[in-house]
């Protein structure tokens, strides 16, 4: 993150007052567009592991619902705020409109530090979570998904609380769910895969052979992990040379082995230190001399300091928010193509999406409809805002305002039609 980090709502805010602009929005409606239409704080008490009670704080934010009820992840962080939040809230409205699916955007929150809660700790903080915003939330209303530092077992206990609190299985209310509960086939891994696809079409917009282009990852949790794997995998013989968590970055010239680094990964709860790779720090990682680089770990991570120094043609930024509207100009000066993350990361809500939809009819697909749809959707998305910013050339517009134009656009849209503004 840069030295000085901005505020997060500020930037979203920012962007889409770039869109309306173009967009010839009204006052009204991009006024509707700049807050979240409603927001929720509670403080839960949770009975530590010690006996003692301690209060964590929480939001929930519904930023717009405009095209159907809210959707957006939970995360647990300690350093969360508000207005992560509410930016987090906004993305995801733009990000469902994106790629087309009839659902609004949300996002919530609690301030914690997971990595040093008992898996006991955990649950009965994910338990209170849902007894303060449970009367908020519903599939035709609001509903959660995993984010940062929460996973699958956390949305199973909150979607438990919520039958206690309801007195019926509403699986729908949440996503991200395990299979036995009535999770998506696809689910864990469908964030990277669509930013994989996105990949795909903008290396064949802009000449890149995929056969023979190498790439840099930064984050190596749920997105980034995947995305590492899944770029071989349907990209063909691409040379990962360097990933990073937290703890620091690896790299290799002759390139790393996805599967071998997760396994270590999983043994030593880091990357650096993997065996026959240099250890880097994450600030090296991202001015590498690579042709893709996916942030995959926090917002910010690419800054006015650092976007000048950045080498790869194509960023695809699996991240929300990873780089700052200053960096956003050089990179755009200098002809860096950027996927933005509300197109790139799409695939989770999408197979989110679908997750509600199979809960809706009780029933599963199987693995290769559901990646076919996401292929569809992604491809398509892709293909819209693409088409957009060439058919502005005389604006030069970069993708991450072409897809605001998309976005913004179906958003207002919806709006006007229900009589909102
Ligand atoms: P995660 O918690 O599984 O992984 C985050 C990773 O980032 C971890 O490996 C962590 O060590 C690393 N990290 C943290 N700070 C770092 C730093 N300064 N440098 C390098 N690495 C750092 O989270 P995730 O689910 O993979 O999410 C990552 C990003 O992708 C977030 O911005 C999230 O909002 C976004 N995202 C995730 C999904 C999803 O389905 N998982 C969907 C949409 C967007």
């Amino acid at each position: 993150m840069s030295q000085t980090a901005l505020n997060p709502f500020e930037i979203a805010q920012q962007q889409l007052d770039q869109a309306a602009k173009l967009l010839k929005l009204d006052e009204g409606t991009h006024q509707t567009l700049r807050n979240p239409m409603r927001e929720l704080t509670v403080n839960l008490p949770v009975r530590m592991d010690d006996g003692k009670v301690k209060v964590f704080r929480g939001f929930r934010v519904q930023y717009n619902d405009a095209r159907g009820a809210t959707k957006g992840g939970i995360r647990f962080h300690p350093d969360e705020t508000i207005d992560t939040v509410r930016a987090l809230g906004a993305w995801m409205t733009w990000k469902t409109a994106v790629v087309d699916i009839p659902l609004g955007g949300g996002k919530g929150g609690v301030i914690c530090n997971p990595k040093e809660m008992s898996a006991g700790e955990l649950e009965r903080l994910s338990r209170a979570y849902i007894r303060q915003i449970g009367r908020i939330l519903g599939e035709k209303m609001d509903c959660p998904a995993p984010d940062v530092y929460t996973n699958a077992q956390i949305m199973a206990w909150m979607m438990d609380e919520y039958y206690w609190m309801n007195g019926q299985n509403e699986f729908g209310m949440i996503t991200g769910k395990p299979l036995e509960l009535g999770g998506s086939l696809g689910r864990s891994d469908a964030t990277a895969r669509g930013g994989v696809y996105c990949v795909r079409e903008a290396a064949r917009e802009i000449g890149i052979d995929l056969n023979n282009a190498c790439y840099a990852i930064q984050g190596f949790g749920n997105a980034g992990q995947h995305a590492a794997i899944l770029h071989q995998e349907l990209l063909g013989k691409g040379k990962l040379l360097a990933v990073s968590d937290s703890r620091g970055g690896i790299y290799s010239k002759d390139g790393l082995d996805p599967a071998a680094i997760v396994a270590h990964k999983q043994k030593t709860k880091k990357v650096s230190g993997f065996p026959g790779a240099k250890d880097i720090s994450n600030e090296e990682l991202l001015t590498l001399e690579v042709d893709i680089l996916y942030p995959a770990a926090l917002e910010q991570a690419i800054h006015k300091g650092n976007a000048a120094e950045v080498k790869a043609k194509l960023i695809c930024e699996l991240a929300n928010g990873p780089t700052t509207p200053e960096a956003d100009k050089i990179l755009s000066g200098k002809g860096t193509f950027v996927i933005p993350d509300f197109l790139a990361n799409a695939g989770g809500v999408t197979v989110s999406y679908f997750e509600m939809v199979q809960n809706h009819y009780n029933y599963h697909w199987d693995l290769d409809t559901v990646y076919e749809r996401l292929n569809q959707k992604m491809t398509s998305a892709f293909g819209t805002v693409y088409q957009t910013m060439t058919a502005r050339k005389s604006d030069k517009i970069d993708m991450r305002t072409a897809a605001y134009l998309v976005a913004v656009d179906r958003v207002a849209k919806a709006m006007k039609l229900r009589g909102w503004t």
